[in-house]
């Protein structure tokens, strides 16, 4: 068995394939969690912290130095300069838990994530500056990373324990200021929903903050604006929370001033309501007119161009769900759509026929998931426990959520529509928990209020979807909201 060759630059770029290494020093105590190890490839060497796996296999294994070793999945965290590149909010998962994560990069562009909790997360929370060069040494941990919630190609992710030391260094230009794996809007027209993106483009529009609801029912800032690059396509970049305030205000004063913007978003995750946007999320990060080679020829681009209204935009209206006119059951009911595809919001001026009450909600998971509630749909594991799948935990309590069957009529037809958590509340005027325990505890007056409820003529924007079940094709309804 030999060494492969540059296989230190094949664990630098995360390459799933086998390589073999020989260790120069070992550092890891039989049962501990973590081992410090150095590696060679025979070309170069490496310190490195092992993996929990890797470290109980120096263990058991008996390996000792100079022996080789051949490594699959193998983790490594060097001990070296890096540059955070990234800083997180510092996150309340629940109260009094903490997680707070950064991401660093090395001189040669490999980028990792660091994670932290409770009081590592606070210290480092305070202590870590974003831009800044630190040496990263003591004992720390690794762990698979997430990649729904990693905008790079990384394996895995560094758990920063209280033994972590970090030292700032001086500022050095080598660093890349940020690592892009950059996509035209052409191309992330045509992605899949939910993959992270990276983007330059020139700002064409900035729309102002508003406060959206979520699902969940927390309220949220968001702030939209528009971007454009040389693939002649423009798309609608949302950014959330605190981003809508503090890079948001200042793209919006400049734009208001006139001045022409470039903006480079990493990590911006696509989303699929009303046609393609993306949406700029706390693990996204957003710079302005930054020096970099790629943003000076969008700009060169942009110079010889000048024209902003020539854009293709691959987002839907702007304003997604402003209905767009109104019309009749009937007439949506004759849409010629393709499957996986949505209507326009549409107008409806409709009463009531009917409402399903034996399941109009569902238990909602209520964890925190990076600041939100995951909100997921969970099932029940036993008396008071649920299970959720997306957060693969169990959880003791839940949330109650609108899924509501609702049978609207015009003079022209009546069709079954759903309403989901706002929709559903602006229909029957309750949240989903009042309303079934309603139900449950005094049915008369639940009766009285479905009564109410029925009684009134409603301007609903409603959209309709083509949607496949079982190998056939099944056109459904969604109520989005009141129109008033
Ligand atoms: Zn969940």
């Amino acid at each position: 068995m030999e060494c492969t060759v540059d296989g230190l630059k094949k664990v630098r770029d995360n390459l799933d394939e086998e390589i073999v290494l020989r260790i120069t020093k070992l550092d890891s105590k039989p049962g501990s969690v973590a081992g410090k190890i150095c590696v060679t490839d025979g070309n170069e060497v490496m310190e490195a912290y092992a993996s929990f796996r890797m470290a109980n296999a120096i263990s058991s294994w008996a390996i000792r130095e100079k022996s080789l070793i051949k490594l699959i999945d193998y983790a490594f965290c060097e001990i070296d300069n890096k540059q955070v590149t990234h800083k997180e909010r510092l996150i309340e998962y629940s109260p009094g838990k903490f997680v707070f994560s950064f991401d660093v990069v090395d001189i040669e562009s490999s980028e990792i994530r660091v994670v932290s909790f409770g009081v590592v997360a606070k210290s480092l929370h305070s202590d870590i500056i974003q831009d800044k060069v630190y040496i990263f040494s003591g004992s720390g941990g690794i762990q698979p990373s997430k990649s729904q919630y990693t905008p790079f190609k990384s394996k895995w992710e560094i758990l920063a324990s209280k033994n972590m030391v970090y030292n700032i260094q001086p500022d050095d230009v080598g660093f890349p200021k940020i690592v892009l794996d950059r996509k035209t809007i052409l191309e992330v027209s045509e992605m899949e929903p939910d993959t992270f993106v990276d983007v330059v483009g020139v700002v064409t529009l900035v729309g102002l903050t508003n406060v959206t609801c979520k699902d969940s029912g927390t309220l949220i800032k968001r702030r939209t604006l528009c971007l454009g690059d040389e693939s002649g396509r423009s798309i609608d970049v949302c950014l959330w929370d605190s981003k809508a305030e503090e890079e948001g205000s200042k793209i919006y004063e400049k734009f208001e001033r006139g001045e022409k913007q470039f903006l480079c978003v990493k990590g911006g995750k696509i989303s699929e309501y009303n046609g393609r946007s993306i949406s700029v999320i706390g693990a996204s990060t957003v710079l302005l007119d930054v020096d970099l080679e790629i943003v000076a020829s969008v700009r060169a681009w942009y110079s010889v161009t000048l024209d902003s209204t020539s854009f293709i935009h691959v987002t839907g209206s702007s304003g997604s769900n402003l209905a767009v006119r109104t019309t009749t059951i009937s007439e949506m009911m004759g849409l010629n759509l393709k499957v996986m595809e949505s209507s326009d919001t549409y107008r409806i001026t409709a009463n009531i026929r009917d409402i399903r009450i034996d399941n109009f909600s569902y238990p909602a998971c209520t964890r925190v998931v990076n600041g939100r509630q995951c909100g997921k749909k969970v099932s029940s594991a036993g008396e008071d426990v649920w299970f959720c799948i997306s957060c693969d935990s169990e959880i003791q309590e839940v949330d109650h959520k609108y899924a509501l069957h609702v049978c609207i009529e015009d003079s022209s037809q009546y069709v079954w529509a759903i309403a989901f958590q706002e929709a559903a509340r602006e229909l029957v005027g309750l949240p989903a928990q009042d309303f079934a325990s309603m139900r449950d505890e005094n049915y008369d007056v639940f009766s009285a209020h479905l009564d109410a409820v029925r009684s009134k003529v409603y301007t609903l924007k409603v959209r309709c979807k083509l949607e496949s079940y079982q190998d056939s094709e099944k056109m459904k309804f969604y109520i989005v909201g009141l129109d008033v």
